[in-house]
């Protein structure tokens, strides 16, 4: 099976950019990504997914992140998605509460319609 293939751009959403990326699904041994419990990953251009024929509304909330991601950038997008999930922990509302609430997260649920 290819490691990596084209994601679609149909999949992104109104409100975002199309651009080049790829979803990854990486051989059993190296699979540190997307940890259990989470649909998939995206790290820049990369969508890191358990399957490439994954659900079509997860590929779109992912295809947001890539659009963050090439928008805002590394410090714009990764720095400040990181601090506001630590803020969220500081804040006291759990892992999973902290998650939910960055703003970026927030915007990839309203964009894609998926959670
Ligand atoms: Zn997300």
């Amino acid at each position: 099976m290819d490691v990596a293939r084209p994601l679609d751009p149909a999949v992104f959403p109104p409100g975002t950019e199309p651009s080049r990326a790829w979803t990854v699904v990486l051989p059993r041994p190296l699979r540190l990504l997307p940890t259990p419990g989470y649909g998939a990953t995206t790290l820049g251009p990369l969508v890191f997914v358990h399957r490439h024929d994954e659900e079509r509304g997860l590929l779109a909330h992912e295809s947001v992140h890539v659009w963050q991601w090439r928008s805002k950038g590394v410090f714009g997008f990764a720095a400040s998605y990181l601090l506001q999930y630590l803020g969220g922990l500081r804040k006291g509302l759990g892992a999973n509460g902290a998650y939910l609430a960055i703003s970026f997260e927030e915007e990839a649920r309203r964009l894609s319609g998926h959670g």
